[in-house]
């Protein structure tokens, strides 16, 4: 659903790094933050992709593969001073468990898990140098509470995930640091389509979701951008679903 013309946040000219900002959930986030007047950096893979994001939205630009962790430290100390942090980059590598190869499950744990906690820890450590009381927000996923069909690895990430967000935001709490995560169920980007648009396997997850649809770009990041707010400066430490229901159905 679009959201009202006149809904808005006011991040005030805060520096806010987004991560995966070039394509689906999360250049919607970077275009959604810049709306509501944050300076965005942009953090991705592909050239073109956040060219053309800057082109749009005039956001700085930092070009890196995550899952190598040299180039994520690199990156991550490139931004600079940061005051929110929204870690949403990662990959799905859909196989049946009893094929799983070691390649795709390092390579899903490299950029899904270890890369949060490297790109977390240096922009945290400027956060609690600089005496800033910012909020991060990691995009997990409903696949951490749900086994998923082939997705054995990506579900482990997400879990992971959820868990690095619950000890980042017991540690960061004393610096007024909340960490908190969002998990969506599909979404109809790239990687969405890619598990999902199969009326086999997207049908059945269709019909349990009581709202009878998926989550759309937008909807994740409205939620991400109340994350960041200080209307949420009592959440911390949150799994949050995006869900439309979907696990109390
Ligand atoms: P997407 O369309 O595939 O976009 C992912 C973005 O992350 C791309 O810009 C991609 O850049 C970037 N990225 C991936 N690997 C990277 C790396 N190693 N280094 C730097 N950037 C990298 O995915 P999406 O659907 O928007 O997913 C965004 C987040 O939402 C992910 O955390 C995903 O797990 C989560 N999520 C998605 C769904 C869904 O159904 N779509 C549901 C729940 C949660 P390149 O294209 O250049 O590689």
């Amino acid at each position: 659903m679009k959201l009202p013309e006149d809904f808005q946040f006011d991040f005030n000219q805060k520096r806010i790094l987004v991560t995966g900002a070039g394509k689906g959930i999360g250049r919607e986030i970077a275009s959604m933050l810049h709306r509501f007047n944050a300076q965005v950096v942009a953090l991705s893979r592909t050239e073109k992709d956040l060219q053309s994001l800057k082109e749009e939205i005039g956001c700085e630009t930092i070009i890196a593969d995550l899952g190598d962790p040299a180039a994520a430290q690199r990156a991550a100390e490139k931004a600079g001073k940061i005051d929110h942090l929204v870690n949403n980059a990662a990959i799905a590598i859909l196989q049946p468990f009893l094929q799983t190869t070691v390649e795709a499950w390092d390579n899903t744990m490299a950029v899904n898990l270890r890369a949060v906690m490297i790109v977390s820890r240096v922009v945290a450590k400027q956060m609690v140098e600089r005496g800033v009381a910012g909020s991060i927000v990691n995009v997990s996923s409903m696949a951490s509470f749900q086994a998923l069909h082939d997705h054995a690895a990506y579900c482990a990430s997400k879990a992971g995930l959820d868990q690095l967000t619950a000890v980042m935001a017991v540690e960061l709490g004393q610096h007024r640091i909340r960490v908190n995560s969002v998990n969506p169920t599909v979404v109809l980007t790239e990687m969405g389509k890619r598990a999902w648009s199969d009326p086999a396997k997207g049908g059945p997850m269709l019909a349990r979701i009581p709202l009878r649809r998926f989550a759309e770009c937008e909807e994740v990041a409205s939620v991400v951008c109340f994350l960041l707010t200080d209307g949420a400066a009592m959440l911390n430490g949150l799994a949050l679903r995006i869900d439309g229901g979907f696990l109390v159905s």
